[in-house]
């Protein structure tokens, strides 16, 4: 069993980055990929734990990029912290972010409501600064009753307090990941919420943009769903990859290695994948 999609404090999960890797470990694992939003921060105390507990480990990252309505979430494998297109794509997102974080903070500010950055600074920890760390702190003053409530009053998209994040296209992502000699996998493709002439167009446009692989095996997927994956990943020439999308308990359904209890991502994902590095 392997685990290739997987969040710690880096990004929006609970467990710090080594936990993640002891975790896969006790599960059971013999790979885990750590798989934060946006950034590589958490690469490096992962490899180190992984050296520890004798699993192998495999340095990545999601980013969400464009996509109408939503967003299509590329999940990159053997990203590097460092230098290339794909950490400059990264960076670039997070200079986004920070604009976006400065604009978000004057206007509830605007609003009477008296947040500053160093209380979101405490309320984030390592991850990077975004909405879910603004509803903490509007509930902790007192603003909000619940975190829920921040984004029905506040943060979510039409509220006074929304501001569109940038998105990259995903066949960028996907060429940068490539100049990075990284790998992109389309992360849970149902997510796009599209009929199955129209996923199946999707897949044949990103794979033609150089997608390496589909997450098939998905942590909240019937063994249904996971089969019709398995198939389009087939008739693509992709490989079939798999993941809980651990978040800790910011997802309490989701465990690593097995997901809701049912999943068993084969190892078979993890040599097709090492097989198709640049
Ligand atoms: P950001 O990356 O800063 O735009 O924050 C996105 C995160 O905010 C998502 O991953 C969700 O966890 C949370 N979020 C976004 N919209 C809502 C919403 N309407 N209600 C609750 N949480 C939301
Ligand atoms: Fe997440
Ligand atoms: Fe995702
Ligand atoms: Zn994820």
């Amino acid at each position: 069993m392997i685990d290739l999609h997987t969040h710690s404090t880096c990004s929006d999960g609970s467990d710090p980055p080594g936990r993640i890797v002891e975790l896969a470990a006790e599960a059971g694992c013999t790979a885990v990929a750590l798989t934060d939003h946006d950034g590589l921060s958490g690469i490096a105390p992962a490899r180190a734990q992984a050296l520890q507990v004798g699993i192998e480990f495999v340095p990545g990252c999601e980013v969400s990029c464009r996509f109408s309505p939503g967003t299509q979430h590329i999940l990159c494998y053997f990203a590097e912290p460092g230098e290339g297109p794909l950490q400059d794509q990264l960076e670039t997102l997070r200079l986004d972010r920070d604009t976006r974080n400065g604009r978000l903070i004057a206007r509830l500010n605007e609003l009477g409501i008296p947040i500053t950055e160093e209380m979101l600074r405490s309320e984030a920890g390592d991850a990077a600064l975004g909405r879910p760390h603004f509803a903490a702190v509007l509930v902790r003053l007192g603003v909000v009753a619940s975190y829920q409530e921040a984004f029905d009053t506040l943060l979510a998209k039409g509220g006074p307090a929304y501001f569109p994040k940038a998105f990259i296209d995903a066949p960028t992502m996907i060429a940068a990941a490539k100049g990075s000699g990284a790998l992109a996998v389309l992360a849970h493709p149902l997510s796009l919420g599209l009929q199955a002439a129209e996923l199946e167009r999707q897949v044949a446009e990103l794979a033609e943009a150089g997608l390496a692989g589909l997450e098939c095996w998905y942590g909240r997927y019937s063994a249904e769903d996971r089969q019709g994956l398995y198939e389009l990943a087939v008739r693509h020439g992709l490989v079939a990859t798999g993941g809980s999308d651990y978040h800790g308990t910011y997802k309490p359904d989701l465990s690593i290695g097995i997901g809701k209890g049912d999943l068993n991502v084969p190892e078979t994902a993890m040599r097709e994948l090492t097989a198709r590095r640049p």
